[in-house]
């Protein structure tokens, strides 16, 4: 039997294990030498510290998910 309530996500802010209805996910694209890089950062939208901190993390430089895309420039 499968529960859509059991699915948990881990939140890159804090590292705590979380429902799904706790965590959200703010997403950036950002543009660089025709490289499109979408970060998707997730964290507990219940919680202000990591609310905060997900706008914090820095490019390429934390445990974010990073999805690299080529824009086709012509
Ligand atoms: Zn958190």
């Amino acid at each position: 039997m499968t529960h859509m309530s059991d699915l948990t996500w881990t939140c890159h802010v804090c590292g705590d294990e979380r429902p799904d209805d706790k965590i959200s996910v703010h997403s950036v694209t950002k543009t660089t030498r025709m490289i499109e890089i979408k970060q998707n950062v997730r964290y507990c939208n219940d919680r202000v510290d990591c609310i905060e901190g997900a706008k914090k993390i820095d490019w390429l430089d934390g445990p974010a998910h990073y999805e690299m895309t080529k824009v086709d420039g012509t």
